[in-house]
């Protein structure tokens, strides 16, 4: 068989964690794995270009013999050659390309193309991580309120209308078992968008009070969160939608999410500052803690 020229569908954003599929496509990696492509999936696969959720924890049955998704990964492929993560030479989109989720086994799985296979998410691990997704959407919408009175120029809006310092000054987004790791660049280029940096450093404690009191005020209420989508296929938009009582924000995202605001227990967030290279560099913790546990007390 062929590489399939149909974007891989997806079952993750509603919630899936099982399900049944077929395999297009499997062909040998360098490293003697198997990349496998199948008409449809439960599992998230990580994103290249924004790597913020990794790949779900699962395993492949075939037959009566379960075998470990050792990674998933964004793929895309113009029919002739598969490309996979970073090595992907065109935008999403592109006339042409498939865009797919490469799941990847050990080369010992006897998997070929044709084969039924049945899929199995580990549950828990994903609840944690889009307990981690939800809770970093919504501490980066209490970060932009609390850092709103900072900005001298006008800048794009966030989904609450305050300045989007989260959308202009991110680096690096990374969401954990619940909670997220976000850090913020606050060098030249932010401070000529207008955004001031002085008095920052002895400003941090006000601001995490501030944050936290947001977000504990968020989690009191039983705002719904759900996730929109244009249509099945891996490169549809997506959208986070949270009931807020201020609003009902949207944030386009390719993640999985909690069901509730009030399922992620309480929120707080910790933020230091560091000098990377000569830049002011803002790191953002997050924690949630569903079911009372939070990531801080595993
Ligand atoms: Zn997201």
């Amino acid at each position: 068989m062929t590489l399939p020229l149909s974007d891989t569908l997806v079952t993750y954003p509603a919630g899936d964690v099982t399900g049944a599929a077929t395999v297009l496509h499997v062909e040998t990696l360098a490293d003697g794995r198997h990349a496998v492509l199948l008409d449809t999936t439960c599992v998230h696969p990580v994103d290249a270009g924004w790597p913020d959720q990794g790949p779900d924890r699962a395993s492949v049955r075939v037959g009566d013999a379960d075998y470990p998704v050792v990674d998933c990964i964004v793929g895309a492929t113009d029919g002739s050659a598969l490309f996979v993560g970073r090595d992907i030479p065109v935008g999403k989109g592109t006339d042409g390309w498939a865009f797919v989720a490469v799941h990847v086994l050990n080369a010992d799985a006897p998997i070929g193309e044709g084969d039924s296979v049945e899929l199995i998410v580990d549950a828990g691990y994903r609840e944690r991580l889009s307990a981690g997704h939800t809770a970093c959407h919504l501490a980066s919408l209490a970060l932009n309120r609390a850092v709103a009175d900072r900005w001298k120029k006008e800048v794009r809006l966030d989904a609450l209308g305050f300045p989007d310092f989260d959308g202009t000054a991110i680096d690096v987004s990374l969401i954990i078992e619940n909670g997220s790791v976000d850090t913020y660049r606050l060098g030249k280029s932010l401070r000529k968008k207008g955004f001031v940096t002085e008095g920052i450093a002895e400003a941090l404690p006000a601001l995490e009070a501030a944050i936290s009191a947001t977000l504990a005020e968020w989690a009191t209420t039983d705002a719904a969160v759900q996730i929109e989508r244009d249509g099945e296929r891996l490169t549809d938009r997506r959208s986070w939608v949270c009931a807020l009582p201020e609003q009902t924000v949207r944030i386009p995202c390719g993640g999985t999410h909690a069901e509730s605001v009030a399922a992620l227990g309480q929120l707080r967030v910790a933020l230091s500052l560091a000098d990377v290279e000569g830049t002011p560099v803002l790191t953002m913790e997050t924690f949630a803690s569903p079911n009372g546990r939070g990531t801080d007390e595993l």
